[in-house]
C-alpha cells in the first residue's frame, strides 16, 4: 500500500512531555495520525498528516447509530533501542473480525500492519523510554456515510492516533476490588460482546460508575441470561488460580477474546502450571474463595498486562483472596510477559515484532 506522508513544519510539532513518569492514560497524543477513506467500495488516500479534528456530517451514520470498531495495542521500547510490537497481527485480525460483524469493510491485514508501523516509526521520539512506559496504539473504523436510514454506511474513516502512556503501576503492583455486578449485564451471547465496538462500553458505563462510587476500582459482569456464569472484567479478561491450575471463562461468545487472555494461557502452559477455560458459575468462585481453593485472582488485558484482584464483593459481602495480596502465579506471569513485551527475555513465542529503532 502507498502511503502518502505529509510533510510537517517545525513550528506544527507539539510540545514533548517533559517528564516520562508523570504520563497518564489517554491524554496526550502525537504530531501525527495514519488515515485512510473507504468510498465506491474502496480504501484510498492512505496517509500519515497532522493529527487534527475530522470535519464530519452531523448526519453521519456513526453518531447516531455507533458503527464503530477500534483496537487497542502497544509499542514498546527496549532498553537498547529496538522499537517492539506485541502480537500485532492479533490486532490486526480482531479488527477485521470485528469490521466484518458490523457490516463494514476489512482491510487487507498487511496494509492495516503498515499503516501501524509506518505511523510509530513517523512518531519514534514519541515513544517514552521510562521503566513501564510505553506508546499506545489505537486503530479505529467509523461510519461517515451522511444519510439517517439505518444501514450499512457505504462510506467509513480508518485511522489510527497515538499515545504515549506512563507505567500503569505507579503505586507498585497492587491488587483491586471488583464488584460482582448481578443487575446489569455487558453483552448477550448473539450480540457484539465478542468485538472492540464503543457501543460495548457505552452500556458498561452505569454499572462501571456506581461501582466505582462505592469505592470500587471495576465490576466483574455475570452472563445476560441468567446472571449466574462469570464472564470478564471492565477491559480485562479474567482469570483464578487454583494452586498450579489457571482457570478462566471460556469464549461463551459475548466475552471478548483477550490477546493477553491468550497469550496468559499458553505461557502458563510453557512455564509447567495447567489452564482451563470452562463456563465458571460465581457461586462456585465465591465458595471457592472461602474455602481457600481459589489461591489468586487477576484480570488480563492491554493496559494493565495483569492485574491482580484482592476481593470480589457480591451481594454485599465480600471475598477476600490471598488475603489481599499478590499471589507467586500472578507476579511470575505479569514478570515474564512484561519481560518479553520489553525484549528483556527471550521470547520462546515468537510474540514480538521489532519494526526499527529508535
Ligand atoms: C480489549 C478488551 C479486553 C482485553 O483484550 P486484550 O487484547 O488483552 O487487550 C478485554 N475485555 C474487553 C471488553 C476489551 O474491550
Amino acid at each position: 500500500m502507498k502511503i502518502t506522508e505529509e510533510k510537517l513544519q517545525e513550528q506544527e510539532l507539539k510540545a514533548k512531555f517533559q517528564d516520562a513518569s508523570q504520563l497518564g492514560f489517554g491524554r496526550i497524543f502525537t504530531d501525527r495520525m495514519f488515515t485512510m477513506r473507504y468510498a465506491n467500495n474502496e480504501w484510498t488516500e492512505a496517509k500519515i498528516e497532522k493529527y487534527k479534528n475530522f470535519t464530519l456530517d452531523p448526519s453521519a451514520c456513526v453518531f447516531h447509530y455507533s458503527q464503530e470498531i477500534f483496537e487497542g495495542m502497544k509499542a514498546y521500547a527496549a532498553e537498547d533501542g529496538r522499537i517492539l510490537l506485541f502480537r500485532p497481527e492479533q490486532n490486526v485480525r480482531r479488527m477485521n473480525n470485528s469490521a466484518a460483524r458490523l457490516v463494514m469493510p476489512t482491510i487487507p491485514e498487511e496494509d492495516m500492519l503498515q499503516a501501524i508501523e509506518e505511523l510509530v516509526l513517523a512518531e519514534k521520539n514519541w515513544i517514552p523510554r521510562a521503566a513501564g512506559t510505553s506508546m499506545y496504539i489505537r486503530p479505529t473504523m467509523i461510519a461517515t456515510e451522511a444519510f439517517l436510514g439505518v444501514h450499512p454506511s457505504a462510506e467509513y474513516t480508518f485511522f489510527v492516533i497515538l499515545s504515549p502512556v506512563g507505567a500503569y503501576y505507579k503505586g507498585g503492583f497492587q491488587p483491586v476490588k471488583l464488584y460482582v455486578e448481578d443487575t446489569f449485564v455487558r453483552a448477550a451471547v448473539g450480540g457484539v460482546g465478542d468485538i472492540k465496538t464503543g457501543g460495548n462500553y457505552a452500556a458498561s458505563l452505569m454499572a462501571g460508575y456506581r461501582a466505582q462510587q462505592k469505592g470500587f476500582s471495576q465490576v466483574l459482569w455475570l452472563d445476560a441470561k441468567e446472571r449466574k456464569y462469570v464472564e470478564e472484567v471492565g477491559a480485562m479478561n479474567m482469570f483464578f488460580v487454583y494452586g498450579n491450575k489457571l482457570v478462566t471463562p471460556a469464549l461463551s461468545g459475548s466475552i471478548l477474546p483477550g490477546i493477553t487472555r491468550a497469550s496468559v494461557l499458553e505461557l502458563a502452559k510453557h512455564l509447567g502450571l495447567t489452564a482451563e477455560e470452562r463456563t465458571i458459575s460465581i457461586d462456585e468462585v465465591i465458595e471457592d474463595i472461602a474455602t481457600g481453593a481459589i489461591t489468586e485472582a487477576f484480570g488480563s488485558g492491554t493496559a494493565a498486562v495483569i492485574s491482580p484482584v484482592g476481593s470480589l464483593t457480591f451481594k454485599e459481602k465480600e471475598y477476600v483472596i490471598n488475603n489481599n495480596q499478590v499471589g507467586p502465579n500472578t507476579q511470575h506471569l505479569y514478570d515474564t510477559l512484561v519481560n518479553i513485551q520489553y525484549g528483556r527475555q527471550e521470547d520462546p513465542f515468537g510474540w514480538v515484532k521489532e519494526i526499527g529503532r529508535l
